[in-house]
């Protein structure tokens, strides 16, 4: 079929190009000239980058020439946006990190709330780019499980940042394990394993918690990080757990600034939380390009990282390998009997909390197949140790062999999988 002829766009000062690529559809863009920027990440001049499945706004300060090639199911310019009301909150942030540094003090610490697609990762990315383009270091931290903008999905991560965000991987499908070639990030991930933080609040507030502790003791360690700040990515739970987790967070993470996304309730609700406190609660609104992902748009976006993690980009690939493990020098760890079921599916009265952090064994069997395991760095197995301990990186189960007691794992790294113990999430992926 002949390629269809690109397209050319011309932007004036301070508009966006608004585009939506489907799954499976391959788009090249092209800045030709002026400037251009993608969640914050500048674009060079005359080199093709590449999306799919990804819905993404090209913002100029100054103006500018892009070049699309191939089909975006939307495509527009828009000349109203938020970006100047974002900059000027990387502004003040600046001042922060400036003022930490003058007396060699704590950067800012920054939470985003807001309810699902609001943009609150986009304005992550955004805020996080621009204190690396004044050659900050800052950490992100992702709490967000349901999506994996780091790695895998459930988890919760932390990132210390030194090189700008990729324009066509965002933070990179680096793995925990073996980060993608170019990527900046090797994060520090602790497996939560289920899509909500509702559906297990007493283990997701306690990997939290662990994880504010290793970031604090980074910050201890790293001046630069600790100058700059952290940058924290929330779900977006605002019920009533919601609200329970965000107070956890603040008082964890000791963070000193909210930003509100796109819900005045929530905005008003923060402020009287934290009136008589040193806590900084900023509204700020919602881009009209900020687009709701349905379930199968979101289903997609976490079997292409999924995917990514073993198999790279088309710009970074990976071969991962085939390994043959024994039943019996591995132990796969679940928390909670029963705790993949939602809490609707469980009995009238039925307490769940008594196992809400228990840890229980797991035999292999058929049921483990097109499952991701986590891998975790732990060595013994002594419960509450082991649930806070960080994750190496993850598997893939291709094949069961119950007859052999063996089983067929995909994994990033070469040989034999030197831990023993595995986390079992509800995370399933059929390899295509
Ligand atoms: P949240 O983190 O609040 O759920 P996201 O930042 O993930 O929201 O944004 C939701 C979707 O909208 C993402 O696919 C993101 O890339 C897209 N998006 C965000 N801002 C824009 C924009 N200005 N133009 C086009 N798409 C956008």
């Amino acid at each position: 079929m002949a390629q269809e002829s690109p397209k050319e766009w011309t932007l004036e000062e301070e508009n966006e190009l608004r585009l939506e690529i489907d799954f499976g559809i391959k788009v090249k863009l092209r800045l030709l000239n002026g400037t251009a920027e993608i969640f914050g990440t500048e674009l060079a001049q005359n080199i093709d980058y590449e999306f799919s499945g990804r819905k993404i706004a090209v913002f100029t300060w100054h103006g500018c020439k892009l070049q699309i090639q191939g089909n975006c199911s939307v495509e527009y310019i828009a000349n109203e946006t938020p970006m100047m009301a974002y900059l000027n909150m990387h502004m003040a942030l600046e001042q922060r990190r400036v003022l930490a540094t003058q007396n060699n003090g704590q950067g800012p610490k920054v939470l985003i709330v807001g309810p699902n697609d609001v943009g609150k990762t986009s304005l992550s990315k955004m805020l996080l780019s621009y204190a690396l383009r004044q050659d900050r270091q800052p950490i992100y931290v992702d709490l967000d499980c349901s999506e994996g903008s780091i790695t895998m999905p459930g988890c919760l991560t932390a990132t210390p940042l030194t090189e700008m965000i990729d324009v066509e991987e965002g933070f990179g499908s680096s793995a925990t394990s073996a980060p993608t070639a170019g990527s900046a990030v090797m994060p520090l991930a602790y497996y939560y394993g289920l899509p909500s933080p509702k559906d297990n609040v007493k283990l997701y507030n306690m990997l939290m918690a662990r994880l504010a502790q290793s970031v604090d003791k980074r910050l201890q360690e790293d001046q630069a990080a600790r100058r700059s700040g952290i940058v924290i990515d929330t779900n977006g739970l605002i019920d009533a757990t919601g609200y329970e987790i965000i107070a956890n967070c603040i008082k964890a993470f000791s963070v000193d600034v909210i930003i509100v996304l796109g819900h005045e309730r929530l905005y008003s609700d923060m402020r009287r939380l934290h009136q008589k406190t040193d806590v900084s609660v900023i509204k700020l609104t919602k881009s009209g390009g900020v687009v709701e992902r349905d379930h199968a748009f979101r289903r997609q976006t976490q079997n292409q990282k999924i995917r990514e993690y073993f198999y790279g980009t088309s710009k970074s690939e990976l071969a991962p390998y085939s390994t043959m493990v024994n039943y019996h020098d591995i132990e796969i760890l679940q928390v909670g009997e029963g705790s993949l079921a939602p809490s609707s599916a469980l009995p009238i009265g039925e307490d769940r909390k008594v196992s809400e952090t228990h840890v229980v064994k797991v035999e292999p069997g058929e049921h483990l197949l097109h499952s991701i395991l986590a891998v975790s760095n732990a060595d013994k197995m002594k419960e509450q140790e082991i649930l806070e301990t960080n994750i190496a990186g993850f598997v893939y189960i291709s094949e069961i062999h119950d007859v052999r007691k063996k089983m067929t794992v995909l994994s990033p790294c070469p040989g034999r999988i030197p831990k023993r113990f595995w986390w079992l999430g509800s995370l399933k992926w059929a390899e295509d």
